[in-house]
């Protein structure tokens, strides 16, 4: 993609599990001209998940022919399943001026960040380590996964997220969710100095 000829901008938003990366999206748009990306997913639907809204939900085969015939911009196992950002609706909306925001994993984040370096990059940070550890605890325990050693497998990786993030330099901000509305105000701003500079 010569995302370099096109107006419109790209938003990669990420952060560990639990650190309120959807709620911030959803503030965040209500602000900002922009768009949600779709993404791709074999994880099985949660409860209120809405096909086509919240993710395509795909079976693994299906989402393997994709991504072997390039319809994917980013793709990464999270957790064991597998996710993506399809690259159809990206593209279009980038060539019509749109901005598009991508809530992706560290993953995801670099593959977009070398795709295209004009990507706007921003980390979502717990403003405690130790408290966001018990509130992701509690969170994956509430969702059914009574099992200790797997709880703890996903705090390590979801730490190891913060880390890459941190010493990959892919991310250019970083914004610590420690009062909501501090935080919306502060992505708001970011996003809309770096829409201008856009224009
Ligand atoms: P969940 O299954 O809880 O909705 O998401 C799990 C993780 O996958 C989150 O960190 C989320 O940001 C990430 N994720 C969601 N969609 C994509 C995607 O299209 N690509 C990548 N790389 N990660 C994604």
């Amino acid at each position: 993609m010569t995302e370099t000829k096109t107006k419109g901008r790209l938003i990669v938003l990420s952060g560990p599990s639990g650190v309120g990366k959807t709620t911030l999206c959803q503030r965040v748009l209500e602000q900002v001209p922009a768009r949600l990306s779709v993404s791709a997913t074999t994880r099985k639907p949660r409860r209120t998940e809405v096909d086509g809204v919240n993710y395509y939900f795909l079976t693994q085969p299906e989402f393997e022919r994709r991504l072997a015939t390039g319809e994917f911009l980013e793709s990464a196992t999270v957790f064991g399943n597998l996710y993506g950002t399809p690259m159809g609706p990206v593209k279009s909306a980038m060539e019509s001026g749109q901005t598009i925001l991508l809530e992706i994993d560290v993953q995801g984040g670099l593959q977009v960040r070398k795709r295209c370096p004009d990507a706007v990059t921003i980390f979502i940070m717990p403003p405690s380590l130790e408290a966001w550890r018990e509130s992701l605890r509690s969170r994956l325990t509430r969702r059914g996964m009574d099992v200790p050693a797997e709880i703890e497998h996903r705090l390590a990786e979801a730490s190891a997220e913060i880390t890459l993030a941190k010493e990959s330099g892919a991310y250019k901000y970083f914004v610590v969710n420690d009062d909501l509305e501090t935080a919306v105000r502060q992505l708001v701003g970011i996003i809309k100095k770096e829409l201008a500079r856009n224009d």
